[in-house]
């Protein structure tokens, strides 16, 4: 389940929320400035804040500034002051003391992007105020640096102690984790995170391109319901690392507010499409796969709805649809691992790689999994596999279509396509390597009568019966092939002629054996050898093996003729059937 990520770490937001308000109830004392010295590398500034719910959202910062408010502020008490989704404005206030004797710079950043409205005030040396205000509802550009996250470079004159106050609204979660760096920390730290960002998104972008690719060559609209879904996934997941606003578009704050629910609906459209064409609901599930389309109207209706209603409106009813698509998905796949389907294999596989993700990060939130890079990370690391997995189910649907054009429908076995492609491959190998190449070809005796006697039903049967035995006979890569009817051929490469002769042999005994109880069959085989002639092209040694199953059945059929006991054929005819051959 993708796209409840969303949902579920909204969970974790509600459960947060409950938790910060017990801590700013508690909390006496107001918090201790933060003390910046030379040793600063990188420092949480949470269990410094103060912070001031403004319910209505009509405070100004005069008022916020004031003696009279200097009290009703509360601190953290150290939760992270998260809040879910808050109709209120935050005004937090923090003081910063520079205990050295020199001027000291220093970066604040506020770690979650995804902030409507944030202002900061900060204190000059001559008592003014310098207002920072940006957000994402205002251009990108209104940033003080031009980075994913809001980065603020402060100045910290020697032993000054400086109080800042900053105002966060939000439609969305109000997530306020504010942090305090060097500035060589901070170069350092986004160079790392930079690189990490561009593997996990250089891997989103490698499987669109495979993917795309793939779609032109085998035009298969599976691949396109699966670039829908990596796409739209992918870009759903850079909205929140705020990269898809820095780099993509920049000068659009509506869009970039708008984009995180049309992306998230766009991949919940997605995935249900891609599942119901990767796993053929519509043939194994019919009802399950009626509710998938009911499912995707409703997402198609809401994302006709989102230019209009606010992302507050839209994404409680949309959350509560992303647990309700994640089960739906998770069904399809259970169907259609119950009906059997390969792909359906994979698809599971993936779905299981991203819940293990979600969990690990959801148990790391909760303290019951130690805070490391894969926890940290566990949404990433499982959506970047689940779209590995996926893709490998596509090209596993690939190989599921493919080999059903190579296949005999009603015997199982290869059919004549595949002879053809096979034989030709074949012959060219022997001819270069100089190894031997033998082929066998096999009909049943007096099938027409058998037909006429007991049905074309039984006949069918016979068929598939014959067929079996020789898949058993024949031992891997060597396969039987249907040529057509109730003819058989058998290629044998790097085969002599006396191994294919012993085969050949083997195989009319089973027949006969394995018959004898019920309706009597037999078979015929001619068998041509690569090794004792030069032919110039595979239809000639085709000609031959034919041929001797022609004189099998002359002499009375339930036999193994080799082409050289033949009696020797008049060239014009055998020229005029090679051309026959070549034709078909
Ligand atoms: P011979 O021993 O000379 O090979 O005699 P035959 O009757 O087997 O030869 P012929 O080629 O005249 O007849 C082949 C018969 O195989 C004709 C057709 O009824 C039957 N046949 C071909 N394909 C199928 C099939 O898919 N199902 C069934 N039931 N019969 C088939
Ligand atoms: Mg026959
Ligand atoms: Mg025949």
């Amino acid at each position: 389940m993708p796209r409840h990520s969303y949902t579920l770490a909204c969970l974790v937001f509600v459960l947060l929320f409950a938790r910060s308000l017990e801590a700013v109830a508690a909390s006496g004392e107001g918090p201790t400035p933060f003390n910046v010295d030379k040793g600063l590398d990188m420092a949480g500034l949470t269990p410094h804040l103060a912070l001031l719910e403004d319910p209505t959202q009509s405070l100004r910062f005069e008022e916020v500034s004031s003696a009279e408010f200097a009290d009703r502020f509360k601190s953290t008490a150290g939760q992270s002051p998260n809040f879910g989704f808050s109709e209120s404005a935050w005004w937090v206030r923090f003081t910063l003391k520079n205990t050295t004797a020199e001027d000291l710079a220093v970066t604040l950043r506020q770690d979650y992007p995804l902030i409507d409205h944030l202002t900061l005030w900060e204190p000059l040396a001559d008592g003014s105020w310098k207002r920072h205000a940006t957000g994402d509802r205002l251009s990108f550009y209104s940033r003080d640096v031009e980075h994913r996250d809001y980065l603020f470079p402060l100045e910290l004159p020697a032993y000054a102690s400086r109080t800042y106050y900053m105002r966060f609204s939000s439609d969305g979660s109000m997530n306020i984790g504010l942090s305090l760096y060097a500035p060589e920390s901070l170069l350092e730290r986004i160079g790392k995170e930079q690189l990490a960002y561009g593997a996990y998104y250089g891997g989103f972008l490698v499987l669109v391109i495979y993917n795309f690719f793939m779609f032109i060559a085998v035009r298969d609209r599976t691949f396109a319901h699966y670039l829908l879904y990596v796409t739209s996934y992918g870009l759903y997941m850079a909205v929140h690392n705020g990269l898809t606003f820095q780099f993509l578009w920049p000068n659009f704050p509506w869009f970039a507010n708008h984009s995180l629910l049309i992306l998230l609906i766009l991949s919940l459209l997605g995935a249900l499409q891609f599942a119901r064409s990767i796993l053929v609901t519509q043939q194994i599930a019919p009802r399950t796969d009626f509710a998938a389309r009911v499912l995707e109207w409703l997402m198609l209706i809401s994302l006709a709805c989102t230019p209009f209603f606010t992302y507050h409106t839209m994404i409680v009813p949309i959350s509560l649809l992303t647990f309700v698509i994640a089960a739906q998905l998770l069904l399809m796949g259970v169907l259609a691992l119950m009906a059997g389907s390969r792909p359906a294999r994979y698809y599971m596989t993936a779905w299981t790689a991203l819940l293990i993700g979600v969990l690990a990060y959801m148990l790391k939130t909760f303290g019951l999994l130690p805070h490391n890079v894969l926890t940290q990370n566990g949404f990433q690391i499982g959506s970047l596999t689940e779209m590995v997995l996926l893709s490998l189910a596509l090209s596993s649907r690939v190989n599921e279509l493919q080999r059903k054009t190579y296949t005999d429908a009603l015997t199982g076995l290869f059919n004549r396509r595949h002879f053809d492609d096979k034989f030709a491959t074949e012959f060219h190998r022997a001819q270069q390597s100089k190894q031997p190449l033998t082929l066998l070809v096999i009909d049943i005796d007096c099938f027409k009568q058998f037909n006429d006697t007991y049905g074309h039903n039984v006949g069918d049967h016979a068929l598939k019966e014959v067929a079996r035995i020789l898949a058993k006979g024949v031992r891997k890569p060597n396969c039987p092939c249907r040529y057509g009817g109730e003819e058989f051929a058998v290629i044998l490469p790097n085969t002599d002629h006396d191994a294919a002769m012993s085969l050949a042999n083997r195989l009319r005994v089973k027949v006969e054996e394995e018959t004898e109880s019920g309706y009597k069959l037999s078979i015929s085989v001619g068998v041509a050898s690569m090794a004792h002639d030069e032919f110039d092209c595979p239809n000639k040694l085709f000609e031959r093996a034919d041929y001797a199953l022609y004189t099998a059945k002359q002499q009375g059929r339930n036999r193994v003729i080799d082409y050289r006991s033949c009696a020797p054929r008049r060239e014009s005819e055998m020229s005029k059937n090679a051309l026959i051959g070549a034709e078909s």
